[in-house]
Parts: C-alpha cells; sequence; structure tokens
C-alpha cells in the first residue's frame, strides 16, 4: 500500500512543499489557506525549505497593484535535487533520473538480467551514467517497482540491496500500485470515493486509490493474469484462455510472429504492421481490445467503484482500439453507465511511476530526506 497524501497528520513541510509542487507558482496567502496552517507556520517553513534548496522565491511574479506590503510568491526549486525510478519489468528495465516534480529528465532501457546480481550492477551502472548527464543534481531518494510476485523476488530484499548501490534510500512498490499513484497525483488530491485503476501491458491487474478521511491510499488489489478470457491461447499455468496468455502485450506480439506478420515479437512492430494497413493486424488489436474491455467491466461490476481509468501501455498506446475498449466494456457492465478513461502516460509511465513512489517519503519529511542526502552525498564520493 502508497500513502500518497497524509492530509492533516502530515508535518508543516511536507504540508507546504507538497501544495507548492503541485500548485506551480504560489502566494503565501494561498499556501495558508490550502494548508490550513498559521501565517506564521507558513512563512517560517518556507524559509526552511527556501533553505534547503526544495522551493525557491519569486519576487518577479510578485502580485502587481496589492496593496500594502507585496507578497512574494515561491515555487518548487526544479534543479539541486533529483530522485532515481526504477522499473524492474519481466523482460524490460527501465532506470529514470526525475525532478522533485516528478518530471523524467533522463532515462534509460535494458533488457531485464536473470539473476537478481545482474540486475542490481546494471541498475548501479545506469544510475551512475545518468547521474553523470547533471552531476550537481544530489540525488535525494530512489524507488524500485516491479511485478514482485511474477519476478519470484522478495521486494523489501531488493529495495534494501539497491539502496546499498546507489548510497540512497531505496522504496520498493508494486508496479501496478505505482502506476495509479503516478495517475491519481496527476488528478489532483482532492477527489472523492474510489477510482480503479485497471493496468494492462505484460501484466494486467488494477489497483484502487481511496480516500479515508484526508488521508489518501493507493492498494494493488488484483491481478488479472488467470482471469478466464474465453480464448483458446495456452497459459503457463498449463491451463488455456487465461487473460495475460490472450491480451498482453507479449502475448499478442508472440501470435503476430507465430503468424508470419512481424519478424520479431514486439508489440510496437504489430502497431507499425496495422498502420502500415495490415488487416491481420488490425484484427489482431481489435481483439485484444474487446477482451480487456470485458475485463474492465467485471472488475467494475464487481468493486463498484466511482470511476475507472485505463493504465499501461497495453490500453493506451494503440489509439485506432480505444473505440473497441469502451464499446466491449458497455456492452458487458452489468451496471449503470459510468465514465471509463484512459491515463496521461504513454510509453513513459514505468519511468513516472517508479519516480512518483521515490518522491512518495517527501510527503513525509522533505528536509530530513535533503538533509540526510547531502550528508550522504559528501560520504558517498569520498569513499
Ligand atoms: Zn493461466
Amino acid at each position: 500500500m502508497l500513502v500518497v497524501s497524509h492530509g492533516m497528520h502530515a508535518r508543516p513541510a511536507a504540508r507546504v512543499f507538497g501544495h507548492v509542487r503541485r500548485a506551480g507558482v504560489v502566494l503565501r496567502e494561498n499556501v495558508v489557506e490550502a494548508t490550513g496552517l498559521s501565517q506564521a507556520t507558513v512563512s517560517r517553513t518556507i524559509t526552511e525549505l527556501t533553505g534547503a534548496g526544495l522551493i525557491r522565491t519569486r519576487p518577479d511574479m510578485g502580485r502587481v497593484g496589492a496593496v500594502g506590503r507585496p507578497s512574494v510568491p515561491v515555487q518548487l526549486e526544479g534543479n539541486g535535487h533529483g530522485v532515481i525510478g526504477v522499473h524492474l519489468g519481466r523482460l524490460l528495465t527501465t532506470v529514470c533520473v526525475a525532478d522533485l516534480r516528478g518530471r523524467v529528465l533522463e532515462r534509460s532501457e535494458h533488457r531485464t538480467p536473470y539473476s537478481l546480481d545482474d540486475a542490481v550492477a546494471l541498475i548501479r551502472s545506469a544510475a551512475d551514467d545518468l547521474r553523470s548527464c547533471d552531476p550537481d543534481r544530489v540525488i535525494v531518494s530512489a524507488g524500485v517497482v516491479a511485478p514482485w510476485s511474477s519476478l519470484r523476488l522478495p521486494s523489501e530484499d531488493v529495495g534494501r540491496r539497491l539502496g546499498e548501490a546507489l548510497g540512497v534510500r531505496v522504496l520498493p512498490a508494486d508496479h501496478i500500485t505505482a502506476a495509479a499513484a503516478a495517475e491519481h497525483a496527476m488528478d489532483g488530491q482532492g477527489f472523492a470515493g474510489m477510482t480503479a485503476y485497471i493496468y494492462a501491458r505484460d501484466t494486467i491487474g488494477f489497483a484502487i486509490a481511496e480516500r479515508h478521511g484526508d488521508q489518501t491510499t493507493v492498494t494493488r488489489t488484483g491481478l488479472l493474469t488467470h482471469f478466464p478470457a474465453g480464448s483458446s491461447a495456452p497459459c503457463r499455468c498449463r491451463s488455456v484462455g487465461c487473460l495475460e496468455a490472450t491480451a498482453s502485450d507479449q502475448a499478442i506480439a508472440q501470435r503476430a510472429e507465430a503468424e508470419g506478420l512481424i519478424d520479431q515479437p514486439d508489440v510496437r512492430r504489430l502497431y507499425e504492421s496495422s498502420e502500415a494497413g495490415s488487416t491481420r493486424a488490425t484484427e489482431i488489436l481489435r481483439e485484444r481490445a474487446r477482451v480487456l474491455g470485458r475485463a474492465v467491466a467485471f472488475v467494475r461490476d464487481m468493486l463498484d467503484c466511482d470511476r475507472v481509468v485505463l493504465v499501461g501501455q497495453g490500453f493506451t498506446s494503440y489509439e485506432p482500439a480505444r473505440r473497441q475498449v469502451i464499446e466491449a466494456f458497455e456492452q458487458a457492465t452489468s451496471l449503470s453507465p459510468l465514465d471509463v478513461t484512459f491515463g496521461r502516460y504513454g510509453a513513459d509511465l514505468q519511468a513516472v511511476a517508479a519516480s512518483a513512489v521515490a518522491l512518495v517519503p517527501f510527503d513525509e519529511d522533505p528536509l530530513g530526506l535533503v538533509r540526510r542526502a547531502r550528508k550522504g552525498a559528501v560520504e558517498f564520493s569520498s569513499r
């Protein structure tokens, strides 16, 4: 589970920093209003956050024509600090450096190695390469996300080993929970009720974002790996017709390769083939979309959630089939009509999701994080 917003329970520094991060350029009085903290506390906290290099004042953007002492706006300091995000996928591993807004600055993609030792070595060297592009940026924390159960890896151990290799605290999280947290962060914290984020790429599953009082949590609730999709595709569980074996990126790419439509099992080749006019490639992609749409209806009917957001390249990368997903959902759902939307991230989702996890500790103690990272950076560079 990820707590993505602590609301009133968080420290003042976390509340002020969180609001400034989301709001862009913001006046102090708006920070007071949004956080519910006193003017004195907000002023003192802004001074501390500015001193730590986490936010900066923008006197050039002061309110023109305001009566009395002009209010000096503040905004997030985009340079200076950053986080490392790692997505350890079943097939591909993505490593990135992001700023404190969660914007991915540099990233690289690699084949996932077979052993954990090799994976740690690969991630360390990829992170060193990315850090060398901007050596003055102090890395404050890192996040590692993965489909842990299908990799058969203990998330806490991987987090600890990567922490030793990277020299910062590494927070591990499930990759679907992380994708939901990244989307939810952009949707705004104010949304009430329950949102189901359904994810499809090489794995298929869902996570739920829910508000409890003024705290928002994202929970990974289920994998749809062996959900019966009604096809004849053989699954690694020795049954037939399981959802991932029918509709994952890997499954449809392998099917297209076996039919001779593409020369290697890469789903991007299948998109290209469809765009180049192959009717069979288009049919495979539309059929996959219908299978996913029916699974979306099942999840929605089971949860009776208030909103559904579809995330992951299996839903977002091939725009012409979005209509088939929605039509199949509408035909299959038994409950009243519901708006189903697509997530905002495409090919960068894994990097953005891992960075969102790396940023979670900022919701607890941003000043402590920076203090420890600067101390660690000195020790790290002198060893
Ligand atoms: Zn199965």
